[in-house]
């Protein structure tokens, strides 16, 4: 089994659900008592807000590149980081270690063509939303296009995000705010859901959507024991 390295703390809501779904992943292809092999490099997700806020995506991408070559000095095989907004800054990743990373749009864009859609909406954070980098690799590498919420339900996604989830909040009032987005967004012709922020699966559920949701959180999880376990080269 190979060795996963996560790059979490972004926040550590969503990375709490990496370790328990990486972990069960390995349990139920290897047996009761096997886990996975697993270091996690958690960040101090203040610091890495205040640079989102200032613009300062270098600071980030550096803070980030720091802890994969933490990882690949521990020992990790693989790099998994654990949140859609940072893939902004994959690239200073990808050039601090030789590393295979695991690009978390990925397993996302490959699980929509599974189910034979190619237009979805994508909800998440602003960055991930408004900016091209999440939306062109699923355009570019897996032919998925993308819906986009109105610019002040897009607001309400992020503030939700950042004031409630990432602080461990969950309301009703704001998982009726997503449950009318998705309903909108149906109505448009969204044949299914991209939960593009890691956190959103700890608010929005299945049953609380008429379209299929895909949780980039547990994608992701699955294609770090995919790689553990030698399915992926
Ligand atoms: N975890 C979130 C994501 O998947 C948002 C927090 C962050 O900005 O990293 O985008």
């Amino acid at each position: 089994m190979r060795t996963i390295g996560v790059i979490g703390g972004m926040s550590w809501e969503s990375s709490a659900l990496y370790y328990q779904w990486i972990n069960r992943g390995v349990r139920d292809r290897c047996g009761p008592l096997h886990s996975a092999r697993l270091l996690l490099d958690s960040l101090d997700f203040s610091q890495i807000a205040h640079w989102q806020r200032e613009g300062d995506w270098d600071a980030a991408g550096e803070a980030l590149a720091a802890s994969a070559r933490r990882l690949e000095a521990g020992g990790a095989e693989c790099i998994v980081l654990a949140t859609n907004t940072m893939h902004k800054v994959a690239a200073a990743i990808t050039v601090a270690t030789d590393l295979p990373f695991l690009h978390i749009a990925d397993p996302t864009g490959a699980a929509i063509r599974r189910q034979g859609m190619d237009n979805v909406l994508l909800l998440g954070t602003a960055f991930t939303m408004n900016e091209d980098f999440y939306r062109s690799r699923l355009r570019e590498k897996h032919g998925v296009h993308c819906l986009l919420p109105g610019e002040q339900d897009r607001a309400q996604v992020h503030r939700i995000i950042y004031e409630e989830l990432c602080a461990g909040v969950t309301t009703e009032t704001s998982r009726d705010t997503y449950r009318r987005i998705v309903a909108a967004a149906q109505a448009e012709g969204a044949q299914g859901v991209i939960l593009g922020c890691t956190e959103i699966g700890l608010l929005l559920r299945q049953d609380d959507s008429p379209l299929p949701l895909f949780d980039t959180a547990a994608l992701h999880a699955q294609a770090a024991v995919e790689f553990a376990l030698g399915d992926v080269a």
